[in-house]
């Protein structure tokens, strides 16, 4: 494998005690034999934890006395839940976790008629420096392991099939890695949890490709290295400007990957995968929204498998910055069409919980009394093995 650009080397510390969701099933199997059980006992801890089932008094299928010693060390709790916030009469529900190092992650679930989507993290904080982002405002604490990326799927998928959010039972059907981060600079641990959102039940959330999204800043090796897994997952490129002179300023890795490069990296991702990328670009008042550029990104994406999806800026706390007003959303969505490129402008759900895009930044809630969970006995952290690149 060649050598991977520093971007990638994130920290380590503060990674979780060991889990099952970031061992394979062949390494769950041997890790339950090594603590002197069947091995098929891994394949049990899994149908619980998929099904969100935490409880070891509800792992019935498990010897009694054996639940409490498997729950320990191969379903930690990893995350805490610090608060729910609901917004959107019921049907958007933003949570604050704390993970077992402190650190604090956010998650955001939305119902829509059909549907059910979750918005997770894959960092704590980001190292990208978006400056109309919140998160990108905080920097990055730490990678999250696979584990705490996945749980924040499966926490969803329980809240849905329980009915926690207004409208009754349902189905988490979608998966965004839009929440903190980005995915990509955890590029290991990302592929890790698509390959649980994908699996079927009982070892996955059985998802299918084209409802889970990985969206990111443009890290070109790394969507390189996503087109040849084979995983066909959407990819969603944070373009946000159609030129390299502005998107300089707002990405600030594009001084690194340039505008052509990230979209020859899409191009060759939609070619392989057969499945169109979109292009997120958050409309910034006098910034990025005038007619000119609307043009310019007309012309750069003509005849190719894209889409567009504007996001009104969500300003975040202190931003100097401010959303498009409507004729300027309008006439930019206009000549998008005009110029043959699909265009839609994305519905904001969650904006008065600051759970929209690029409003999560879990660091002002520190002082919030948290909820009452019992927390996991903490073991010294260890190498996730067969990292590859970290
Ligand atoms: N790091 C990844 C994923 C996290 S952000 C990425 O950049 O793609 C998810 C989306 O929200 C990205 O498209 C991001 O650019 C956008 N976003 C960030 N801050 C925003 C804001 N204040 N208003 C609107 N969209 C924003």
């Amino acid at each position: 494998m060649t050598a991977l650009p520093l971007v990638f080397d994130a920290p380590r510390r503060g990674m979780p005690p060991r889990h099952l969701a970031d061992l394979t099933r062949e390494e769950a199997r041997t890790a339950v034999a090594e603590l002197g059980h069947p091995a098929f006992r891994a394949d049990q801890l899994a149908r619980h934890f998929y099904r969100g089932v935490t409880d070891p008094a509800q792992m019935t299928d498990l010897p009694a006395d054996t639940r409490q010693a498997l729950t320990e060390a191969l379903l930690p709790g990893l995350l805490t839940v610090v608060r729910h916030q609901t917004a959107d009469d019921g049907r958007t529900r933003k949570t604050l976790w704390r993970l077992h190092d402190g650190a604090l992650v956010e998650s955001v679930l939305m119902r829509y008629p059909g549907r059910a989507t979750v918005c997770i993290s894959s960092q704590a904080g980001c190292g990208m420096a978006c400056p109309f982002c919140a998160t990108g405002q905080q920097g990055l604490t730490r990678n999250l392991s696979a584990a705490e990326i996945i749980g924040q799927a499966v926490a969803a998928a329980a809240a849905m099939a329980n009915g926690e959010l207004d409208g009754g039972p349902g189905r988490l059907s979608n998966v965004v890695f839009m929440g903190m981060g980005e995915p990509l600079a955890n590029y290991a641990r990302v592929r890790k949890t698509l390959d649980a959102l994908l699996t079927p039940a009982p070892h996955g959330l059985g998802l299918s490709q084209r409802s889970v999204t990985v969206s990111t800043v443009g890290l070109v090796p790394a969507i390189r290295r996503l087109t040849e897994e084979g995983r066909n997952v959407t990819l969603a490129v944070s373009l946000h400007a159609p030129d390299d002179e502005l998107r300089d300023t707002l990405v600030p890795i594009n001084t690194r990957w340039k505008v052509g490069e990230v979209i020859d990296a899409a191009d060759a991702y939609a070619r392989k995968t057969g499945r169109r990328y979109s292009i997120e670009y958050a409309l910034i008042r006098d910034v990025n929204d005038q007619p000119f550029r609307a043009d310019l990104l007309g012309r750069l994406l003509a005849g190719k498998l894209a889409h567009v999806n504007l996001i009104p800026l969500n300003p975040t706390p202190g931003s100097k910055w401010d959303a498009s007003p409507l004729p300027a959303q309008r006439e930019f969505v206009a000549r998008l069409r005009a110029a043959g490129v699909a265009t839609t402008v994305r519905d904001t759900r969650g904006q008065d919980i600051d759970g929209a895009c690029g409003q999560l930044a879990a660091a002002d809630s520190v002082s919030v009394p948290s909820v009452a969970l019992p927390m996991p006995a903490v073991e010294p952290p260890v190498e996730l093995g067969a990292e590859g690149d970290e």
